[in-house]
């Protein structure tokens, strides 16, 4: 994954300049409208794509925007007890991620006031009943 940095270059999201690991996951999710899906499925997406790097089934780690990165990040705090190695594999997508940008690191707090991740109750739950529900 630390091979895709030589391919990374600067690119623009929510009117911030960020650098991201994948250029290629990078375009797909944000030319192919983030914005435009509704909440739910926003919700729905993140979920899966947690899922999937706890699992380490993802065929790409990196977080394509400041939004994913924090995500990982805040669901691997809170999975750290129940799942650890599914937790250490999301902090580890997101600590790539903000070692290149790590201006966009932000509190769990400041994460959830951007409506980045579900409350963290709600969050915990979801992510518990995905990864139990066993590779897909
Ligand atoms: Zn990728």
């Amino acid at each position: 994954m630390s091979k895709a940095r030589t391919l990374a270059k600067d690119a623009t999201v929510f009117g911030e300049k960020v650098t991201p690991l994948c250029t290629k996951c990078w375009r797909q999710q944000n030319t192919e409208g983030q914005l435009k899906i509704d909440e739910r499925d926003r919700e729905e997406q993140l979920l899966e794509r947690c899922a999937q790097v706890g699992r380490g089934t993802a065929s790409c780690t990196s977080p394509s925007s400041p939004m994913e990165a924090n995500a990982f990040r805040v669901a691997g705090l809170i999975l750290r007890s129940k799942f650890p190695d599914e937790a250490s594999r999301l902090l580890a997508a997101s600590q790539d991620y903000f070692d290149i940008n790590p201006d966009e690191l932000v509190e769990t707090a400041e994460a959830l006031r951007r409506s980045w991740v579900p409350g963290l109750p709600r969050f915990r739950d979801l992510l518990s009943v995905k990864l139990t529900q066993g590779a897909r």
